[in-house]
Parts: structure tokens; sequence; C-alpha cells
């Protein structure tokens, strides 16, 4: 077992480049340019001591899905030049402010969502979210509400699409799943976007399947950061 509350910097180190010959595996395999394909490193619940190491060692997109903790540690690291990725759920409430210190929003699921982050000032890269299961609970949009979301989103200034964003269903193979979403894509998104080509999809355990079906921007936590502390 690995010691969750100090991964040092050497454990740090050989997982990420596990993960990164996993990633140049799975992209010979699928007859990809590796370069094409970002490592998001997911460091919910980890401390910013953490991300710090895991910027030495040459990362720099992290992701967070709670807007508390990643505005803290947006704060406490805001000496490095690291691109924060929110992927989680996200309130409107809460848009602006995340919007304050995220490069990228992983997670827009709704028209309300989209409204709250119109700026006439700034841009911010984002993906729409689809959900692959029948839980409504689990984020992201209904495919079959794709195509209406998508377009809400092109028309609202501050907002640049790249793509969409999927997490794999737990009961079912991820590899199906993520053809889903290429094929989503290519239908709802590609006509009316075509530089939306971006697809945020594979985590630590199914990042093969992920790249396969052509995934751009991994979002790898365990597998490089260790188990998550407890949340509290
Ligand atoms: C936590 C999380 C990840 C990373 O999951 P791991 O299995 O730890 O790699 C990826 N995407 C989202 C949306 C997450 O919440």
């Amino acid at each position: 077992m690995t010691d969750e509350r100090s991964a040092g910097v050497d454990d740090l180190r050989a997982r990420l480049r596990a993960v990164a010959s996993r990633v140049g595996e799975a992209a010979r395999l699928a007859d990809r340019d590796p370069a094409g394909i970002r490592t998001i490193v997911v460091t919910k619940f980890h401390p910013a001591s953490l991300v710090r190491d895991l910027a030495t060692l040459g990362v720099t997109d992290v992701g967070e899905n709670r807007h508390q903790e990643a505005q803290a540690k947006a704060l406490e690291l805001a000496d490095l030049d690291l691109s924060w990725h929110f992927i989680g759920q996200l309130q409107s409430k809460k848009a602006r402010q995340v919007r304050a210190y995220a490069d990228a929003i992983h997670s827009i699921d709704r028209a309300a969502l989209v409204d709250a982050l119109r700026s006439d000032e700034t841009s911010i890269d984002c993906f729409v979210q689809v959900n692959l299961t029948d839980d409504p609970g689990r984020g992201g949009v209904a495919p079959d509400e794709l195509e209406g979301l998508v377009e809400h989103v092109l028309a609202t200034p501050g907002l640049r699409l790249l793509g969409l964003m999927a997490v794999a269903p737990l009961d079912e193979p991820a590899r199906p799943a993520f053809a889903r979403v290429r094929e989503l894509s290519e239908r709802f998104v590609l006509p009316m976007a075509p530089e939306a080509r971006s697809l945020s999809m594979g985590m630590s355990h199914d990042l093969e399947d992920a790249v396969a079906e052509g995934a751009t921007h991994l979002r790898i936590g365990t597998a490089i950061t260790g188990n998550r502390p407890i949340a509290g």
C-alpha cells in the first residue's frame, strides 16, 4: 500500500513515467501521435504541496472537482504556471468564481450554467459533458439534449468550446461508451463547430480505451497521485 499522506517526489515521478508510458503505448496501438494527448493530473483531496511537487516534475495541467478546494489551491499556487481544469459538477451561482481561476471547465451540462459563464471580456475554454448513463445525478447532459446545449454554448460570448467530456459508466465496458462520445461529437458538435474536436475522457483505469477512441485530454488521478486521502 502507498502511504497517501506523503507520496514522495520519487513516487510521483515513477507514477508519472508509468502513466506516460501507458499513454505512449495506447497511442502507438491506435496509430496516434502521443503529442496530441494531454494528461491532466487530477489532484482533488490532495494538498497544495502535492501539486507543487507535480509542478517541479513538469506537470502543467491539474484537475479539481470542488470549487472551494480548487480556488484555495489555485490561490496558494498562483506563483506557478499551471493550467487549472475544473472537472466537477458546478453550481451556476459559483460559475463566475470558477471562471476567475480556471483555465478550462470540463463540466458544462446545462443552459443555466452556460448563461452564468457568459462574458464579454474574457474567454474560457470549455467542454460540454455528456452523461453516458441513465442516472441524471452523474452529471452531464443527456445525449438527446446535447445538440441544443452545444448550440447554446456556441452562441454565448466568453466561452470557447473545445469539445466533449465524459466519464465512463461503472456498469459497462468503457471502450464502447467512449466510442459513443466520439460518435456524438461527429454527429452533433463537428458539423456546427469543426474546431471543437477535443475529447476529455479516460481516467486511471480506462485511459487505454479512451486513447483508442480518440481522447485528447485524459483526466488521471490515482494512477499518478496514489489513492486519495479520505474526504473529511
Ligand atoms: C476524480 C476524477 C477523475 C480521476 O479519476 P482517477 O480514477 O483517480 O484517475 C477523472 N475525472 C473526473 C470527473 C473525476 O472526478
